[in-house]
């Protein structure tokens, strides 16, 4: 009986000196990390460790010179829209389908295809938007609508429109990027510039003329982005006429990725889509953002 006493007595003391040390202690007893006011720290902290950090100028010189310095020396031996990491179609069981339409900018490539946007609007077919700086800067009020519509996902389409080359390589005459900085630029700069206008990061990236060398690629995804192309040539850059782009979509097929262009008005892109989209929803299709479903 006296030592049953003892021990609650012993219990209870040590249960006070437990209480007592936590009272002192300014660190929080693990058991209480799960509480509610702990956990918008928790995911914050968690946020900056695995946000990349482009968005602090300095922090962005620093991993700039790093990325650099990792991939100076490699020597790309491929080059072309199918390069080994450039993800080219959606992971689902479903019949689901792709659209994504490119906004290149530069001269020449600043219009805008209202007629196309509005089909899809009034038809509430999603689709990914692949924007570049230069058609920002020339239709911005056209571009913030577009990023408010919840139809719409906002992807990156390069800062200059060049193809993503780690040693100048070019494509249909088009300069490519000079080396690992410019490759760079070429991603963060309009990364950076959609995330301020949208508060929204993009998740991939298609560079401009949607050519790449491995070492490129290696880099996009170093900075936070994955570079996606396509399994069907929808367009081809709008220079299809109606009747070619209907044909297109014939051979997309479940988890398609079709290519299509937003910034001629003065060519046949919209009709095709007109007629190519009730098309596939009549064979079962479903059309989906790219960010609705793993990609491959
Ligand atoms: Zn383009």
């Amino acid at each position: 009986m006296r030592e049953l006493r003892w021990a609650g007595l012993a219990a209870a003391a040590a249960a006070m000196a437990i209480m007592f040390f936590f009272a002192l202690s300014s660190q929080e007893p693990a058991w209480r990390s799960s509480s509610k006011e702990s956990k918008p720290i928790q995911t914050a902290d968690k946020a900056l460790q695995t946000k990349p950090a482009i968005h602090n100028e300095a922090k962005r010189e620093d991993l700039k010179r790093d990325i650099v310095r990792q991939f100076q020396h490699e020597a790309p031996k491929q080059w072309g829209e199918y390069v080994p990491g450039v993800l080219t179609h959606l992971v689902s069981d479903k019949k689901v389908v792709a659209l994504t339409f490119d906004a290149c900018g530069g001269t020449n490539g600043n219009g805008y295809d209202r007629k196309l946007i509005d089909y899809l609007i009034s038809q509430r077919i999603p689709a990914t938007l692949f924007i570049n700086s230069r058609w920002i800067d020339a239709n911005l009020k056209t571009f913030l609508e577009l990023a408010k519509n919840p139809l719409f996902e906002i992807e990156n389409h390069g800062t200059e429109h060049r193809p993503l080359s780690i040693n100048g390589k070019s494509a249909y005459g088009i300069p490519g990027t000079k080396n690992a900085g410019e490759v760079i630029d070429e991603v963060w700069v309009n990364s950076q510039k959609i995330k301020q206008l949208t508060g929204r990061t993009p998740k991939y990236f298609r560079s401009g003329t949607a050519y790449y060398d491995e070492v490129a690629v290696k880099i996009v995804k170093e900075l936070g982005e994955q570079p996606v192309n396509f399994n069907v040539l929808g367009d081809a850059g709008a220079t299809f006429s109606k009747n070619q782009i209907v044909k297109q979509f014939s051979k997309a097929g479940p988890n398609s990725i079709i290519i299509f262009h937003m910034n001629h008005p003065e060519k046949q892109t919209a009709d095709g889509v007109m007629a190519g989209v009730p098309r596939l929803l009549k064979e079962g299709y479903q059309f989906v953002r790219l960010e609705d479903y793993p990609l491959q």
